[in-house]
């Protein structure tokens, strides 16, 4: 689906199991960024990279002409083909430096951040070629430039990227879809980083990874529900701490779902983590 004059959105469905039997689907967008070269923002999962050359080639396009994998975070679903199209198209992989390890390694990054079935969406590990920082700009030929903007929070190393000419914004996971499974390290590094994205003038597009691509009063919007989302979590957290101090993990996780009027599928591992993180902090 063609965004703005440069920017195609490509949504890759797949399945997360949250834990041993439960299993969400899911999708994750992918963006394409199409200049003399081409850039990837985010590759999907595992096999992801056959849907993204199938959809170039419907343009007109070739995979020999990815030049740059441009990475926002991480974590499974953004970084799962990214070795094949490596491979393949020889393109150049970019992430933040706070990144880099669990990339080059994913046996790292699953012992630091267990996930079940996290092994099924990433084809292996792969080296970067260019760590940036807060503040980078990407140059893709002599007419594209993207700029970086360090928005930790759901991971220490998450980034957003700025197309100033396009006025896009691909934000990655740093703005949370309220209902969907929230899943952060520093609840109060994302509330930094939202507010960040916030300020930022010029936003008229926002290109989440779990969410549609957002325009306008939408892109705005969207961000403020964020804010709001990650406010009741902390309250809810809150709350829930004073009513047992030493409760287990997963009974914790549900008595916070249920006072979010969240799903029975979100009491999980993973969002059990990211709310016992707002208790290691406050
Ligand atoms: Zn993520």
């Amino acid at each position: 689906m063609q965004i703005t004059e440069h920017i195609h959105a490509l949504r890759i469905p797949f399945q997360i199991i949250v834990a041993p039997g439960m299993v969400i689907d899911r999708y994750v967008y992918v963006y394409l960024i199409l200049g003399k070269r081409i850039a990837l923002v985010d590759t999907g999962v595992f096999g992801a990279g056959k849907i993204i050359f199938k959809y170039l080639e419907g343009l007109g396009r070739t995979s020999r002409e990815i030049s740059d994998v441009i990475l926002t975070h991480s974590h499974p679903d953004h970084i799962g083909s990214a070795k094949s199209i490596k491979e393949l198209t020889g393109s150049l992989v970019h992430i933040h430096s706070a990144e880099k390890a669990w990339i080059e390694s994913i046996e790292l990054q699953f012992e630091e951040r267990p996930v079940p079935g996290a092994g099924l969406l990433v084809e292996g590990s792969v080296k970067v070629d260019h760590v940036f920082e807060d503040g980078d700009i990407i140059r893709l030929g002599k007419d594209l430039e993207i700029e970086v903007f360090h928005t930790p929070g759901h991971s220490k190393g998450s980034v957003s990227f700025f197309m100033r000419k396009e006025k896009a914004l691909f934000c990655g996971d740093a703005v949370l879809v309220p209902g969907q499974m929230p899943i952060f390290e520093d609840l109060a590094g994302c509330v930094d980083s939202l507010s960040r994205l916030k300020r930022l003038d010029g936003v008229e597009v926002l290109l989440s990874s779990w969410d549609v691509p957002r325009k306008g009063a939408q892109a705005s919007g969207a961000i403020d529900e964020s804010l709001k989302y990650l406010a009741d979590i902390h309250a809810a957290v809150r709350a829930a701490a004073l009513e047992d101090l030493s409760p287990d993990l997963m009974e914790f996780c549900k008595r916070i779902t249920d006072k979010l009027g969240l799903p029975a599928a979100m009491v999980n591992p993973l969002v059990a983590r990211s709310f016992r993180s707002v208790l290691n902090r406050s």
